[in-house]
């Protein structure tokens, strides 16, 4: 069954990639789908559950509306068309961390169908068509103790944990995307342009780290013109990068068996981030029977048109209108755009902007300084005790000489201490520029007193040596002066 891996450059001169995305996403709702235990992420485990969410005799759900509006709302950003009626669906199967054995799911009926995400894939847009989205329940966890890797082989006993059991969670379902060469690279830009409009809505905090939000991909190979290859399904892929790397595998090792004549197994499969590889998990060739049936404790959804439309006229700007408007407004490159997003401080410099900061100046801040501090820290930039108000006062007191740059970055580091507001920072640790003409006239004066020599060398017309003067000038007043106006002084009194 192995063949040689064949090169990615040279696959796709032979044959070409056909991809599919299914992404699950966990919605933000404080409570789960069908019962009203909280969501959190990180509690102790089976700390969050109850009769409903684990699936004791006799309990019975009900709807979480929040989910089903998030749903709808996702559906409407992906322009896909709203059901005007749809049903759950029991997906019978058993798996430990299932405690009902069936997953409310949605199946013949899903809530939204035949929409289209526009993708930039370096400056080109690639239509990645919708099938469909709908709405599950999330499993619980199962953690496998023992074992080398966390997997159950090898391991002596397994936990679960039903926290998860119940949370909202909305599949997106596309079409196959005939990418060509490209695929590898659209397969990873539709995940995080999906994230990103995802962000936009509000309606998660699409973390693939955490698994809020969850990639199965799916390719195949076909000779140009003919009809599709059997594809494989590579599980739960959970960075950016490793979409990329899953396609870019399953190409050189489906090209590699094709060429000596192997067919290729219609299999799930995994993703080793450590070797950039794929294995094969459980096998499909028969469709496995999940007998469906329409969930008989929940009512049909008849989702209220004048509330689809309401939701309708509620969509935020798109991220890439967005962009566009602030690439003109703002004189932001597309990489600048994308780095800031990527730091996640994009709003944050934006609403700097607003307040009257400068934009490059605003952005520089943001992502030198306070995405480095959110970084080394392990959290986002915007849980970090520091505002847009902040850091546009913190430029206004750069921009009119209060605090040179040095100066700001002391200031900056005491509002994310905690030490309050820039101006309590300022005046506690006492930042300001030494601004007094007198102050700085007797500290030049001293200085010149306690290096004769030095400023001997100035007199004789020496400008070099100014420099160590300006130097000893910053350390007598604490590096709160500014070094060209030491400069103009030291001048001035010696030449
Ligand atoms: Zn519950």
């Amino acid at each position: 069954m192995t063949a040689e891996l064949v090169d990615y450059a040279e696959a796709v001169t032979a044959w070409e990639p056909v991809i599919g995305l299914e992404t699950h996403v966990e919605l933000g709702t404080r409570t789960k789908m069908f019962c009203g235990c909280p969501t959190a992420f990180g509690a102790e485990p089976n700390t969050q559950t109850c009769p409903v969410c684990l699936g004791l005799p006799g309990a019975l759900p009900v709807l979480n509306g929040q989910a089903v509006r998030s749903t709808v709302l996702i559906g409407l950003a992906l322009h896909c068309d709203i059901a005007a009626w749809c049903r759950f669906a029991r997906k019978n199967y058993f798996y430990p961390d299932m405690p009902k054995n069936f997953q409310i799911s949605q199946y013949d009926e899903p809530i939204c169908t035949d929409g289209y995400l526009d993708v930039d894939v370096e400056g080109e847009i690639v239509r990645v068509e919708i099938e469909r989205v709908h709405m599950e329940e999330d499993t619980g966890k199962s953690l496998h103790v023992g074992g080398a890797t966390g997997r159950i082989h090898g391991a002596t006993h397994s936990l679960v944990d039903y926290n998860r059991a119940g949370i909202p969670l909305v599949e997106i379902v596309t079409r196959p995307v005939e990418a060509g060469p490209n695929a590898p690279a659209v397969a990873k830009a539709y995940v995080e342009q999906l994230a990103e409009l995802l962000r936009t809505l509000d309606v998660s905090d699409v973390r693939l780290e955490q698994g809020s939000l969850r990639c199965d991909v799916n390719t195949s190979l076909r000779r140009p013109g003919d009809a599709y290859g059997t594809r494989t399904e590579t599980k739960n892929v959970n960075s950016y990068r490793s979409v990329e790397r899953a396609v870019r595998f399953e190409v050189s090792r489906q090209a590699g068996l094709l060429e000596q004549g192997t067919r290729i197994r219609q299999e799930t499969r995994h993703f080793h981030e450590d070797t950039g590889t794929t294995s094969p998990g459980r096998s499909k060739e028969e469709a496995t029977d999940y007998r469906y049936f329409p969930e008989p404790d929940l009512v049909p959804i008849a989702f209220p048109v004048d509330v689809v439309e309401e939701l309708r006229a509620s969509l935020p700007e798109t991220p890439a209108v967005r962009r566009a408007r602030l690439r003109d407004a703002y004189g932001w490159s597309d990489l600048e755009l994308e780095e800031m997003t990527n730091a996640g401080v994009l709003d944050l410099v934006v609403s700097t902007v607003e307040l009257g900061a400068a934009a490059p100046a605003a952005r520089a801040l943001w992502q030198n300084e306070v995405a480095k501090a959110a970084n080394e820290q392990g959290v986002e930039a915007s849980s970090l005790p520091v505002s847009p108000t902040d850091v546009a006062r913190l430029l206004a007191l750069v921009a009119d000489g209060t605090l040179t740059a040095a100066l700001s970055r002391q200031a900056l580091a005491g509002v994310l201490a905690g030490e309050g507001d820039v101006d309590a920072v300022v005046a506690a640790r006492g930042l300001a520029v030494v601004s007094d003409d007198g102050a700085l006239r007797t500290a030049v004066y001293d200085v010149i007193a306690a290096q004769p020599d030095t400023a001997a060398k100035v007199r004789g017309g020496n400008m070099g040596a100014v420099g160590p003067l300006i130097g000893a000038v910053m350390k007598a007043t604490g590096g709160k002066a500014d070094a060209a106006k030491v400069r103009s002084l030291l001048v001035e009194v010696l030449t």
